[in-house]
């Protein structure tokens, strides 16, 4: 017969012994998505505890603070959160503006987090999650455990902490893809890392200007992020003589490559492209197409050359930005038996949904709890690192499914299951840069909706001859 499984003692506040049920759903991460988990959480009056490893709300987002967001408020603010808010006195800010990232910390996430009040700890960061006395090989009346914890305080103090659930909300900021098209960091990269950086630079910041400004700055990735570092960077150039990026893609340029411009349904976003097409245009950064980085060599003068795959040498350069994407940590959930994508190590069920071969448009289906779950009873991956190693998650995005997973803890599954989602389209598709495979009859006109997008002749391109000239812009599509 199986125990009713028990707590041992008593953290936050849970009674000695309670029933798994009494625990607490522990949240990690106090960002947009986790903080709204908990909304909805106190909502339904379940017990929820969040856990955030910086010392404020919004911690990953404060640090992009400088960078304007292409969605509007009303695209930014939980309908659970707000709810919670509006006793406070609390009101949107204007709905149709683009908040910059600091502003949607300081004006929607923090206030937030503070009517959630002691359901958030500070500077506690979640270093492992299992079952209690189970480890990932143990069978036994695993399902009847509660998850285990582990938690490191900023002053190194370790706790365990018993919880009902886990809503693992952690996002991938922490964790940026190396320089490697193989996934790895390019040889000397780590030797070079005093002027690389992996973050879209703060120009308004004069240190960091000083570091830009009068320089030479490869910018290796071909999102949203790459978009803004060449457009800010073509705005010092402007001012500050000598100022030039040299735009790394491992792939060629399309149509597609500057996103989907005017036909962009958030119209911040497609502008982020038209920007940096114009940066190219204007001279200020030249685009170097289906350059695979494979060794960065330094040179005497502190300089830095990189070198690709098929030889190529690019002319030295004084800085490096690389924005060529995010991924999950999933070292901390290695005691977890969790459903993931080999490729874009998102769970299972979504995978396919978001997969960048097929889908850039944003047509990605309404999913919620039935798509986020794991072989392992009771955790969720939810908001950006649910996305794993896809580009293309939306705030709004996590706030449909931690509405759907928290209804689904409550036990209320028809609400849990009803589709709630509809998000903008980017006006491209057929890839998002994250694969540069050249198109196949797989791929050709594949995707969802697109017409074949036209290569556009734009900056410098690959030399005659080499395979990335020759190698075709990629087809198909979904939305366009
Ligand atoms: C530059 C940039 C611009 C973006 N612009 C938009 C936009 O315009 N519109 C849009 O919809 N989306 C946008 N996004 C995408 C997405 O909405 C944001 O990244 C959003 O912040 C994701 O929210 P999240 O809560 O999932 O993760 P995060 O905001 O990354 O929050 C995760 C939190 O978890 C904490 N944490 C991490 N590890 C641990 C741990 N082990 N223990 C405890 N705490 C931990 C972090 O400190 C952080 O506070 C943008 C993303 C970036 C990077």
């Amino acid at each position: 017969m199986r125990k009713p499984s028990t707590a041992v003692k008593t953290i936050w506040g849970v009674t000695v012994n309670a029933p798994a049920t009494a625990l607490p759903a522990v949240v990690i991460g106090a960002g947009p998505t986790g903080l709204a988990a908990a909304a909805h959480l106190t909502g339904r009056g379940m017990e929820t505890l969040v856990l955030e490893a910086g010392p404020a709300a919004g911690t990953a987002v404060r640090e992009w603070g400088h960078v304007r967001l292409f969605s509007t408020w009303s695209e930014l603010v939980d309908p659970a959160a707000e709810k919670l808010l509006s006793p406070t006195g609390w009101t949107t800010p204007d709905g149709g503006t683009c908040p910059s990232g600091a502003d949607w910390a300081e004006k929607y996430l923090q206030p937030l987090a503070d009517v959630l009040g002691d359901r958030v700890r500070y500077g506690t960061t979640v270093t492992g999650v299992s079952r209690l006395g189970r480890d990932r090989i143990v069978d036994a009346d695993r399902e009847q455990q509660p998850f285990t914890v582990r938690t490191r305080s900023a002053d190194g103090t370790e706790a365990r902490i018993l919880a009902r659930a886990v809503i693992d909300a952690s996002g991938t900021w922490s964790t940026p893809s190396p320089i490697g098209a193989d996934g790895l960091p390019a040889l000397g990269e780590h030797a070079a890392s005093a002027r690389v950086s992996y973050r879209i630079p703060d120009l308004k910041d004069p240190a960091v200007r000083a570091r830009y400004a009068g320089k030479r700055t490869a910018v290796i990735g071909s999102g949203a992020s790459a978009f803004t570092a060449l457009a800010s960077l073509a705005d010092v150039a402007k001012d500050e003589p000598g100022t030039h990026s040299v735009w790394i893609l491992r792939r060629g340029i399309s149509g597609s490559t500057f996103g989907g411009g005017t036909a962009d349904q958030l119209p911040a976003r497609g502008a982020l492209g038209l920007a940096a097409k114009a940066a190219v245009d204007a001279g200020h950064a030249d685009a170097v197409t289906g350059f695979r980085t494979e060794v960065i060599e330094p040179g005497a003068d502190d300089s830095l050359t990189l070198v690709a795959e098929d030889g190529r040498r690019l002319d030295p350069v004084d800085e490096v930005i690389v924005l060529t994407g995010l991924r999950p940590d999933l070292s901390f959930l290695s005691e977890l038996r969790l459903g993931l994508d080999e490729r874009l190590q998102a769970p299972t069920e979504l995978a396919p949904l978001i997969d960048p071969n097929q889908h850039s448009c944003g047509t990605v289906y309404p999913h919620g709890h039935r798509e986020l779950s794991h072989p392992e009873q009771g955790v969720y991956l939810v908001g950006m690192k649910s996305y794993g190693r896809a580009p293309t998650f939306l705030a709004m995005t996590g706030y449909e499914q931690v509405r759907s997973v928290t209804a689904a803890l409550a036990g209320d599954i028809e609400s849990a299951d009803r589709v709630e989602l509809t998000l903008p389209e980017t006006g491209v598709c057929g890839g998002a840069g994250l694969f540069d495979t050249p198109a196949t009859a797989e791929t050709d006109g594949g995707g969802c909706c697109a017409p074949e997008p036209s290569l556009v002749q734009i900056g410098t391109a690959a030399p005659a001859g080499t395979a990335a000239a020759e190698e075709p812009a990629p087809a198909g599509g979904c939305c366009a």
